[in-house]
């Protein structure tokens, strides 16, 4: 008996928390952060100053969170990178491309040197 009473009452705690999450909006509740959310712009704009506020969306083929970045080297915004790599891409192509010609190029003169 006493069991059957507890599982009603679970049931019971598990439809207001149902209901909890669909108010959401509201802010009414104080139960700290959900475990499973999605990072917020606020939090990727914060810690990446690159990282362009108002373009975070959620790709759907890579299950991923994708935003758009403005470039350190020349302010290009059309590069978009996963949330998840915004720790390190911080360039657009082009100037990626220049990066690594240019980091070639002396890697082959200090070869050349090397070897001369
Ligand atoms: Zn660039």
């Amino acid at each position: 008996m006493a069991v059957k009473v507890k599982q009603n009452a679970k049931e019971v705690k598990k439809e207001s928390e149902n209901k909890a999450a669909n108010d959401g909006a509201n802010g009414a509740k104080k139960a700290g952060p959900p475990k499973k959310a999605k990072k917020t712009e606020d939090y990727f704009t914060e810690k990446y100053p690159h990282a362009i506020a108002g373009t975070l969306r959620f790709d759907e083929s890579a299950n991923k969170q994708k935003m758009k970045i403005k470039c350190e080297e020349c302010g290009d915004t059309n590069r978009e990178v996963y949330t998840s790599d915004l720790f390190q891409v911080k360039v657009c192509l082009e100037c990626a491309k220049k990066k690594r010609a240019a980091s070639r190029k002396k890697k082959e003169e200090e070869t050349a040197e090397a070897t001369a």
